[in-house]
């Protein structure tokens, strides 16, 4: 009997409050990484469609950014909600067009909601400051302004959290804005914004360019586009912060990851193995802030290899959407052969594979990318491989003689998005915590997850800007400052 094949979704743009068919002559199709199944055909919208995109935004930015802040939120209420109504749909679709598991996608949606609860207190957050008498008889306030319309650009691997890290912030603060989702997952933006047009919110508040190189850079050298958020990789993240400055736009851009963890001999042995062992291959290491060097300290070498190795081994991969699967595919069959060349990459520099994922099999799902969970054994420090940012399933470990020596591993990184301490020492966990060249430092924590109310990005290269996404961090980039500074005259009030 043949199985009819799923329908496959042709997208639009969300322009001016419709989706509009787009008149791109390239597509790409987007397909299910567990199944091989083709479901969606991503337009690769071209500078003529971002600029509708931009210039509707542009329309509808002096009426909005004239609406009361607490008016301004309450579209933001409805969403919250909806998000809420609607999770496991959502969740679905990520699973169905990223691959993480069902779970995994749901803790994601639950970080996205989060953001929409923090800007829903921008009436709060966006307030300035003032101070009586500067000068005798002179006032002076600070107070914060939208900027006008802003785009945000992101990456495959969280198709339904990274855009909150921005665009709640944004539109709360008065701005107009625009989307540009990963051409390689846009499906569950798509969904998002079907829920955003039911929140309530006026045409072209916000906006949704479906593309790829072509689209960005045409939000890139937009003259209307004021601000640009970008999440990806560190390339491409180089290259945005660089065209965004040389345009006169305000940027913040986050770049890829490879990030530390130093296991000392006093750690909890069962406890990190299992936090390390999520960290590194849940989401199937597509995660910025997953684990991906362990560096042990002395005598936790022995224990850590063997507990990390068993744990690693147990971890049953498949199609995030059946039942007790923990880790699912890969993006893409390049992404499967490039995790599996970089494997055989650090063979060659003299790593020893102690538990091998490559030519991973899942019964009926061979059309999947999967690569199962891999360990390498004694990285060579010198050898490319250890900063080079493989975004699969495959943790490298490395040993250090004492804390000393583990630093000097974090510092020779050319990223800094996290890193990690296990131990039971609290002296230690303090001089880690202060030296370790990082944004997001976990302590007996794998992954330090952007919480919305604190600031989130890497140093170095995981990181291009000054504002960090989310929370107060958001309400800056998001807002120019003002200073007023005001003087009456006594006899103006003599008249009343
Ligand atoms: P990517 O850099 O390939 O793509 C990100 C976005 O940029 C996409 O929307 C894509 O269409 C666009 N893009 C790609 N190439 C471009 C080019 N040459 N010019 C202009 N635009 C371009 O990243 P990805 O593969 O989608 O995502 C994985 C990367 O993102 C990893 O490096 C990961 O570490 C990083 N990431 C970082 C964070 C963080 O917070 N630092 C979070 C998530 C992912």
């Amino acid at each position: 009997m043949s199985v009819a094949a799923p329908p496959v979704t042709k997208l639009s743009n969300f322009i001016n409050g419709d989706w509009r068919d787009s008149s791109a002559t390239e597509w790409l199709d987007v397909i299910n990484p567990a199944t091989g199944e083709p479901i969606a055909r991503t337009p690769l919208s071209d500078a003529s469609e971002v600029a509708a995109a931009v210039e509707a935004a542009a329309a509808a930015f002096p009426e909005w950014r004239r609406t009361p802040a607490e008016d301004r939120i309450q579209p933001l209420f409805k969403l919250k909600y909806l998000l809420e109504e609607h999770l496991d749909e959502i969740s679905r679709l990520i699973t169905t067009e990223n691959g993480k598991t069902f779970t995994e996608a749901k803790a994601e949606m639950r970080r996205a909601i989060e953001n929409v609860e923090v800007a829903c207190g921008i009436p709060m957050m966006m307030q300035g400051y003032n101070l009586e008498d500067v000068a005798r008889g002179i006032d002076e306030m600070m107070i914060r302004q939208p900027l006008g319309v802003v785009a945000a650009i992101v990456p495959f691997n969280f198709p339904g959290m990274i855009a909150f890290w921005f665009l709640p912030y944004a539109i709360a603060c008065g701005n107009t804005f625009v989307i540009k989702p990963s051409e390689r997952v846009p499906l569950t933006m798509r969904y998002i914004y079907e829920l955003l047009q039911q929140a309530g919110l006026p045409k072209g508040v916000v906006n949704l360019v479906n593309g790829g190189k072509a689209a960005v850079d045409a939000l890139l050298e937009h003259p209307k586009v004021r601000a640009i958020s970008f999440v990806g990789s560190t390339p491409v993240a180089k290259y945005i912060y660089a065209r965004s400055g040389a345009n006169g736009k305000r940027c913040q851009a986050q770049g890829g990851a490879k990030n530390h963890v130093i296991v000392l001999p006093d750690a909890d042995m069962s406890m990190a193995t299992q936090i390390i062992s999520d960290s590194a291959f849940g989401c199937a290491g597509q995660r910025c802030l997953a684990v991906s060097v362990a560096v042990t300290v002395g005598e936790a070498q022995k224990t850590f290899r063997d507990s990390i190795a068993e744990a690693a081994s147990r971890l049953k991969v498949g199609n995030g959407l059946e039942e007790g699967v923990q880790m699912g595919p890969v993006i893409t069959p390049q992404s499967k052969s490039r995790v599996e060349s970089l494997i055989a990459a650090g063979e060659r520099q003299g790593a020893k594979v102690l538990l091998d994922g490559r030519n991973a099999r899942v019964p009926k799902h061979e059309s999947g990318n999967f690569v199962k969970p891999t360990i390498l054994d004694d990285v060579p420090a010198s050898s490319e491989l250890a900063d080079t940012e493989i975004f699969g399933p495959v943790l490298s470990l490395v040993h250090a003689d004492d804390l000393d020596e583990g630093l000097r591993f974090l510092e020779r990184s050319t990223y800094g998005n996290q890193a990690s301490l296990f131990t039971s020492s609290g002296a230690a966990a303090r001089r880690f915590r202060y030296e370790a060249p990082a944004g997001n430092i976990g302590i007996n924590i794998g992954v330090a997850a952007p919480m919305a109310y604190f600031p989130f990005s890497g140093w170095k290269d995981s990181f291009f800007g000054i504002m960090h996404g989310q929370g107060r961090d958001a309400v800056e980039f998001f807002t120019e400052k003002k200073v007023v500074v005001e003087r009456w005259a006594k006899e103006h009030s003599r008249k009343f």
